[in-house]
């Protein structure tokens, strides 16, 4: 009996000191259901799973920025002709809120192209941006303001970038604009002629810049991929709230922002869990840095979700807090429900379970944009 009772008060020692249960997190803010939001900052983590999340959780002190987010639903990723999308059919279910076959770029799946929210917002007299980790004519980016048959016409989409004039872009990838094959223009110069504020990392960092809010305002982060976070890339965190800032003077209509952290996914290919874990926790602190803004403000809705998860990673047993063990079943895509985070008015939108294009829909509607002149008419999937 006595025995048994020195090994329970072990036991429980243990378990005390191994397993503290978190800080009560930063006070969540509920606003009346149906209240509209001036402003969307869509965040995704490319290939962030519930167990990238839970991973960069356990490294993190038991703490995620997510905590903080009162609604939380789960999305169907599949698109037009695969149960397992690529990020360019992701996005665009996100962008236009069409289900399309993977590789597509903001058209449907006979080609034709399909307005995005971006440019819905744009014709709203809203601002826009995209902050990104990968080159800003990559698929997930690329989707909300192109329409290119394929995700790999890099060149083209950085034509409809120009076309498109987004009022606040960050990304790499400075060589599809000045060093192009298909013609020879130097889109980083037509850049400048068109008004922008035209930046790259070879001439000067981010946070040496004074930059005028009423013009438009481009900065390269690398000429094609930027470096992973280990590397020393540092810009997602501050170019998001940087971002969020720059759009909010930018028009009085109020703005859209996407965020994304690229490279989550690419670890995730690469079935590097420690790398993953450091793509995760960079994207983390770009949505504490939102967060902060939004909870600032009563007029900001932000979403953070992934387009899918990234190499059916798990959270090993023999894992210890800070001390996370992964391992993955494939280097692609899998099939699983993604989370959906949402914070801000309409935020109890995206509660439940509902296909990848809803979040489409949900934005809409958060924004209050009249249903009757929405074009996009979801397709089934195959
Ligand atoms: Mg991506
Ligand atoms: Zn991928």
């Amino acid at each position: 009996m006595y025995e048994k009772k020195i090994l329970l008060s072990l036991f429980l020692l243990f378990f005390l000191t191994n397993c503290k249960s978190p800080e009560p997190s930063a006070e969540t803010k509920i606003y009346t259901p149906g209240k509209k939001a001036k402003n969307i900052i869509l965040m995704i983590g490319d290939g962030m799973g519930l167990a990238q999340i839970t991973a960069a959780m356990y490294t993190n002190k038991n703490r995620i920025a997510l905590e903080q987010f009162p609604y939380i639903g789960f999305h169907k990723q599949h698109s037009y002709n695969d149960l397992i999308t690529d990020s360019a059919a992701g996005a665009t279910a996100f962008a236009c809120g069409v289900k399309t076959y993977n590789n597509a770029i903001g058209v449907s799946p006979d080609t034709v192209a399909v307005e995005s929210i971006l440019e819905e917002a744009k014709l709203q007299g809203k601002a826009t941006g995209v902050v990104v980790t990968s080159i800003i004519v990559h698929a997930t980016p690329a989707s909300f303001y192109a329409h290119q048959p394929l995700r790999v016409f890099y060149e083209d989409i950085a034509l409809d970038l120009m076309d498109e004039e987004v009022d606040f872009v960050v990304g790499g990838g400075k060589a599809y604009f000045n060093q192009r094959k298909n013609d020879n223009r130097n889109l980083y110069f037509e850049l400048t002629e068109k008004g922008y504020q035209t930046y790259s990392f070879d001439e000067k960092t981010m946070n040496g810049i004074t930059i005028n809010p009423s013009q438009n305002f481009i900065y390269f982060t690398s000429n094609y991929q930027p470096p992973e976070i280990e590397s020393g890339r540092n810009y997602l965190p501050y170019a998001s709230l940087l971002g969020a800032d720059f759009l909010s003077k930018h028009s009085e209509e109020g703005f859209f922002l996407l965020v994304e952290g690229s490279q989550i996914d690419w670890r995730g290919h690469s079935n590097e869990g420690k790398r993953m874990i450091k793509e995760t926790l960079d994207f983390n602190n770009a949505i504490k840095r939102v967060l902060d803004f939004a909870s600032r403000r009563d007029d900001t809705l932000v979403i953070v979700t992934a387009d899918h998860e990234t190499g059916g990673m798990a959270i090993q047993p023999g894992s210890k807090m800070r001390k996370i063990e992964t391992a993955f079943t494939t280097n692609n895509h899998t099939g699983t429900l993604v989370p959906v985070f949402a914070f801000g008015p309409s935020a109890e939108l995206f509660a439940g379970i509902y296909d990848n294009t809803e979040i489409y829909k949900k934005m809409r509607e958060a924004y209050g944009f009249d249903d009757a002149v929405a074009k996009n008419i979801d397709n089934t999937a195959k």
